[in-house]
């Protein structure tokens, strides 16, 4: 088994559920790139690989993969969301293309610092945090 399925069997574990065979495709399909996903285009995937594994599944699975802290939404743009793996993963912040859904991934750590600052200024500890900037991308303007 691999780590984010090790991880995933213990948390199903915890909360007295099945690692299914369903289940495990569905989180293999999800660690096999680490590309931000939406369900749909999960779906289209296993589709096209001869799994039979239902939208519904998949829509079911999601809630389960973010509260074990496999998985987080990453973008939500004009209704649409993506999500993304928080195993193995660092801290980044998304510029979203509303033309193309393109996603364009960025670290900065003065826009960390800078949220420290703050955080330490209202004496807040900080659980989990996300920036997202809507947006053109170049190659959508120049059209
Ligand atoms: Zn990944
Ligand atoms: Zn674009
Ligand atoms: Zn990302």
């Amino acid at each position: 088994m691999s780590e984010p399925e090790k991880q995933f069997a213990d948390f199903l574990r915890s909360k007295g559920l099945k690692f299914t065979p369903e289940r495990r495709e569905i989180l293999r399909k999800i660690f096999a790139t680490h590309e931000h996903f939406d369900v749909e285009t999960l779906f289209e995937k296993l589709k096209k690989g001869g799994e039979r594994i239902s939208l519904a599944t998949i829509y079911r699975l999601v809630p389960l993969l973010i509260e074990s802290g496999m998985i987080r939404q990453a973008t939500r743009c004009e209704g649409h969301v993506t999500y993304e793996h928080v195993f193995g993963h660092k801290l980044h912040y998304h510029l979203v293309c509303v033309r193309c859904g393109k996603i364009i991934e960025f670290r900065d750590e003065g826009i960390e610092r800078l949220l420290m600052q703050v955080c330490d200024k209202y004496d807040f500890t900080v659980i989990d945090h996300r920036l997202g900037v809507r947006g053109i991308c170049s190659a959508c303007r120049e059209e």
